[in-house]
């Protein structure tokens, strides 16, 4: 599956799901069984043989990104022009969104002969937050950018003639008869992914946290042959940005309702947890920990912390860097500043509740969070690789 196609088609959790399960069912998935709930999905592939000493082999990421998604009433008039009024999903750096490109999916719920049914689209139209001119905002290069986000980040979506509400605009994306009840839609940055650097070493895209990792765990899983005795194991959440306590996020009961019935040992089985990781910025060197201090390009980092944000802990660590060392994979080790509080991640929810030993991974990216985000084409190939060992 094509990396660029992959993040320029999943631009909602919902089409990230679609486009996984295209790519499983034509074949890559060998046989799995897919379970789906929203935009949540997970892949378990039958060992060979299954026996009293089946373990389970799972990677998890996460399809959600931090966005602004479109309220139930989102209609707004001000100088002249239509605009949106959305809602912060998740912890967006505001200051991304303005100036850009900005597309509209999600999923439609709609009554047609009387029963619910939904539908994914993808608007074909182009909307934007625009920036204050430096003329009307003086100080902002000085000060930093400030912005409300109840008041600054409305987005400006037609101007007067046209449709009077979105709901009209949602509307002509229905079939015949139908009558829309509600909506999931949220904005995404609609700039294709591309490669970036002098020699192309870089990837440039919104989404990437995590994407990639989805992506790196769908490649690797669907290289792997099946286990003689354990099954395989791929899952990918929704709601991450939020916490994950909901049906389709980490910490609610999807895994488990699919792990439960299936003959396998979960203290025996293992876990790799698969997040974006903090790269050491080149103009700000000073915001990583000197001696845990992962750079772009540089390996697979494994992510620890004494508070226990993330689950690795001293068994998983040492099987992960095992796992490295056997097959020749980079690896470098990432822990927060003392002065810093530490983002987290699905593994700690599902290590918790399942009693599975899990380790905390991902691959060094800049811009975490932003709506433009970069990673490195290296550290994506070793991720697959690691996966794919893994697996194996
Ligand atoms: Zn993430």
């Amino acid at each position: 599956m094509d990396f660029l196609e992959f993040l320029n088609k999943s631009v909602t959790p919902y089409h990230a799901v679609e486009n996984l399960k295209a790519f499983f069912c034509a074949g890559a998935g060998k046989n799995a069984q897919l379970f789906e709930r929203g935009g949540a999905l997970i892949a378990v592939r039958p060992p060979l043989k299954a026996d009293s000493g089946s373990r389970f082999k799972i990677a998890l990421a996460h399809t959600d990104y931090p966005t602004l998604k479109i309220t139930p009433n989102p209609d707004g008039f001000a100088a002249g022009v239509r605009t949106l009024h959305p809602e912060i999903y998740g912890s967006p750096i505001f200051a991304s969104w303005l100036d850009r490109d900005l597309g509209y999916a999600g999923i439609l719920a709609y009554e047609l002969e009387g029963k619910v049914q939904t539908r994914l689209i993808r608007g074909e139209k182009l909307f934007r937050i625009p920036q204050l001119a430096v003329h009307l905002n003086r100080n902002v290069n000085q000060d930093g950018l400030k912005l409300n986000p109840q008041t600054d980040l409305n987005a400006l979506w037609t101007a007067v003639g046209g449709k009077e509400r979105f709901v009209e605009a949602l509307g002509s994306e229905l079939p015949a008869g139908a009558r829309l009840l509600d909506f999931d839609i949220q904005l995404f940055d609609a700039q294709p992914a591309q490669n970036g650097g002098f020699e192309d070493e870089w990837i440039y895209s919104g989404r990437l946290d995590n994407l990639s990792s989805c992506h790196a765990i769908a490649e690797a899983f669907a290289a792997a042959e099946p286990s003689e005795r354990d099954f395989q194991v791929a899952a990918f959440f929704n709601n991450e940005e939020v916490g994950s306590t909901t049906r389709e996020g980490a910490a609610g009961n999807f895994l488990r309702s699919v792990l439960e019935p299936l003959p396998a040992v979960l203290e025996d089985s293992f876990a790799l947890s698969i997040d974006m990781a903090h790269a050491c910025h080149p103009n700000f060197e000073n915001k990583s920990e000197p001696n845990h201090a992962p750079v772009l390009g540089g390996g697979v980092v494994l992510k620890t912390n004494s508070q226990k944000r993330y689950a690795s802990d001293v068994y998983s660590s040492a099987q992960f860097k095992l796992l490295c060392e056997q097959s020749n994979i980079p690896y470098q080790v990432f822990v927060s500043r003392n002065d810093m509080p530490c983002g987290s991640t699905v593994g700690p929810s599902v290590s918790a509740s399942l009693g599975i030993p899990t380790v905390d991974i991902g691959e060094p990216m800049l811009s975490m969070h932003s709506i433009r985000e970069m990673t490195a084409v290296k550290d994506h190939e070793s991720m697959i690789k690691l996966v794919g060992a893994f697996y194996r």
